[in-house]
């Protein structure tokens, strides 16, 4: 590695407050990603861990929606803002900030210089984890994140349909070439069980585990698609935090306790 890049690797800062960075991420846009990230940082809190949640999805921000809270941050100083807090979880997203239906007709540099304040000017308190819910693809906010933020690790979700992998390839590569530390790949909407008991792999079988393998990445876990993950995000309560028993709320816990042993 040249001199200069790794003097780059060296500068990037971390975020303030919290011991380590974890990016929630996918390819495309639907799979699921930011029910993931609200999902896993709850069932991170229920293992007595202290959670940050920051929604980087600036055109698209949805955490609002998933804890079901959307107030004005305060700021003590006029220069920091306070995080919002959701059952102990310290809760940021540009999604509080401006009002629900306006849309971000943003370029580039803007998003940013938003994605800095997110990052640099909110008062993220004795945090072990904050999770990062990254906008899909491979874009500004990635990019930003990439050079100048110390990310600890990675999850990619996906679907398991050809179409999504595709991305996902795509985006396994961008992080190998950027630095940033694969944690794994999740499957998302897996499979769908009927009331007759079978499984029916309604977007094909095995391809994120495949993918996984062909990478040398390591497969965190399998997530049904299931009616009562989507009523409790839609309520704006986590499954992981309105049913901890909940089967699919144990398939959180079992991906959350794997991300624990490798860190702490
Ligand atoms: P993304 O962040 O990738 O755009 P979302 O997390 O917003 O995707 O999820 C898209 C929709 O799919 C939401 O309505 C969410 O409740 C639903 N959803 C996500 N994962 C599941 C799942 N495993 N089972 C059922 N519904 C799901």
């Amino acid at each position: 590695m040249s001199e200069n890049k790794s003097t780059k690797k060296f500068l990037k800062n971390p975020i303030k407050g919290t011991k380590y960075t974890i990016m929630v991420s996918s390819a495309k846009g639907g799979v699921g990603k930011s029910t993931f990230a609200v999902n896993l940082a709850f069932a991170l809190k229920n293992l007595g861990k202290k959670i940050g949640i920051l929604d980087a999805d600036i055109y698209g921000p949805s955490l609002s929606k998933l804890i079901g809270k959307n107030e004005k941050p305060k700021s003590e100083d006029g220069k920091f803002l306070i995080p919002l807090d959701s059952e102990g979880i310290q809760c940021m997203s540009m999604g509080f900030l401006i009002e629900e239906t306006t849309p971000m007709i943003w370029r580039g540099p803007m998003v940013i210089s938003a994605i800095k304040t997110l990052v640099e000017k909110v008062l993220w308190k004795d945090l072990d984890f904050i999770i990062v819910d990254m906008p899909p693809g491979t874009g500004d906010t990635q990019l930003t994140f990439a050079q100048d933020i110390k990310i600890d690790g990675a999850i990619i979700i996906s679907t398991p349909q050809d179409m999504a992998l595709l991305d996902v390839k795509r985006g396994i590569q961008m992080f190998d070439k950027t630095g940033i530390n694969i944690i794994g790949l999740v499957d998302n909407m897996s499979f769908f069980k009927g009331d007759d008991g079978k499984n029916y792999n309604i977007f094909g079988e095995g391809g994120v585990e495949q993918t996984a393998k062909e990478f040398s990445k390591e497969f965190l876990g399998k997530i049904p698609l299931h009616q009562d993950l989507r009523i409790a995000s839609d309520k704006g309560i986590p499954l992981t935090e309105s049913n901890p028993e909940h089967e699919i709320s144990k398939i959180f816990k079992e991906i959350a306790e794997k991300i624990v042993k490798k860190f702490i």
